[in-house]
């Protein structure tokens, strides 16, 4: 299904992310922050390869 459904940000912890009005896990305050759709095609760090297990 293609649900257009924003996802929200805590102001001070953007990792935690959630819907509107959730509350954080961290500080517990809501998540207001609304955070633009990433397209997962496009890997931003580029470095998120864990195939790699050099020991
Ligand atoms: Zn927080």
């Amino acid at each position: 299904m293609n649900t257009t459904e924003n996802k929200y940000a805590c102001i001070m912890h953007p990792e935690i992310q959630g819907k509107l009005n959730d509350k954080c896990s961290q500080c517990g305050m809501f998540l207001t922050v609304s955070v633009p759709e990433k397209p997962e095609k496009l890997d931003s760090n580029g470095k998120k390869l864990n195939h790699n297990r050099n020991n």
